[in-house]
């Protein structure tokens, strides 16, 4: 009689565990999924006009399948993003993932910044938890807005197992891709997120979710970054290169005190004479610099047309402009050694 009770009990207890849904936080943080205009054809519309609330209510098919909760942690157009919502977010999404109260987290954001953001996070968040930014081209009252279903995948990639250790992830029109990788490539299309130098990393159908790639380099848990520890971040300028360009902004840059700039280059990094010039003269006065390109893809190598032994200028790798500024701002919070700021860009 005993045992048969336990039996039961035991059975139960199984049987909650099979079904008990995991926890994921939606947090809020604006965009064009969040934004309203005066109607379905209306293409003049403002970023960050709706609530988490209504993001949540948008989707009921999520509440199915996990325990919802949301929270706002700004309401703005991603072009407004600034330190102290990454702060703000990176350590909430910490907190949340390392103290056991979510299974996952999805970040509704603008996708204008939303490359930014994701590889913040991806160097600083100290979770394997799957992390997901979500976002959309069209505002929630257009003809065939694409948020709830961008947040109804996005939920289902945060609670699915094969997305542990993967980092930081952005899921849009019905693709994976890893925060290191990916970037807007078109200013208005469904399609614009594509990670040029690698690809994908999944796929994602109204819900079902297939992995085919791991991202290599370091990110969260291995990162050498610790958001816990990171109070502020050093001022860093991306300056773009062109035919006929001048040293002009260089010069401001340093006397407007950037601790580093990142050059966005003509092809392989290359920047015009003069400005190559005020360049050198930056890291003479203890500037990091980066060079970068312009071009949207591709390495940007060392010493290829330019003699970075000579400047000292380092270079980014593969990083496109933006996400090399974000990488070269948290380095700074570590060290101004050149060699260690080079290692960072090779394995991060
Ligand atoms: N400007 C908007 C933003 O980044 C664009 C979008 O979300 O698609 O907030």
């Amino acid at each position: 009689m005993r045992f048969a009770v336990k039996a039961v009990i035991f059975m139960l207890l199984g049987a909650t565990l099979a079904f008990a849904k995991p926890t994921i936080y939606i947090l809020a943080t604006g965009g064009t999924i969040a934004g309203s205009g005066s109607g379905a054809l209306d293409t003049s519309y403002t970023s960050g006009t709706v609530t988490v609330d209504k993001l949540i209510a948008a989707v009921p098919d999520i509440n199915k399948i996990a325990t919802i909760k949301g929270e706002q942690i700004s309401n703005i157009g991603s072009q407004e993003m600034n330190n102290e919502v990454w702060f703000k977010l990176a350590n909430r999404v910490n907190e949340l993932l390392t103290s056991g109260k979510a299974d996952g987290v999805v970040i509704t954001h603008g996708t204008d910044t939303m490359e930014e953001t994701a590889y913040f996070l991806n160097l600083v968040v100290k979770s394997d938890k799957p992390i997901v930014m979500v976002g959309a081209m069209r505002n929630s009252g257009s003809l065939s807005a694409d948020g709830p279903l961008n947040i109804f995948n996005a939920v289902n990639v945060a609670m699915n197992k094969e997305a542990v250790g993967k980092g930081v992830m952005v899921v849009m029109n019905d693709e994976i891709h890893a925060a290191r990788e990916v970037t807007k490539t078109n200013t208005t299309a469904v399609d614009t997120f594509k990670s040029p130098n690698s690809g994908k990393i999944g796929t994602v159908f109204y819900g079902n979710v297939k992995f085919y790639m791991n991202p290599t380099r370091k990110h969260t848990v291995n990162s050498a970054f610790d958001i816990t520890k990171i109070k502020e971040l050093p001022r860093v300028d991306i300056i773009y290169s062109h035919s006929n360009d001048n040293p002009d902004f260089v010069n401001l840059a340093v006397k407007n005190g950037a601790k580093g700039i990142i050059n966005a280059g003509m092809g392989n990094g290359n920047p015009f004479p003069s400005a190559l010039e005020a360049l050198g003269e930056a890291v003479k006065a203890g500037v990091v610099v980066v060079r970068d390109s312009r071009v949207g893809s591709g390495e940007t190598t060392l010493n290829g047309e330019v003699d970075d032994g000579k400047y000292g200028f380092l270079a980014s790798d593969n990083l496109n402009a933006q996400k090399a500024r974000v990488l070269l701002m948290l380095a700074l919070t570590q060290t101004t050694d050149k060699a260690k700021i080079q290692e960072l860009f090779l394995t991060h």
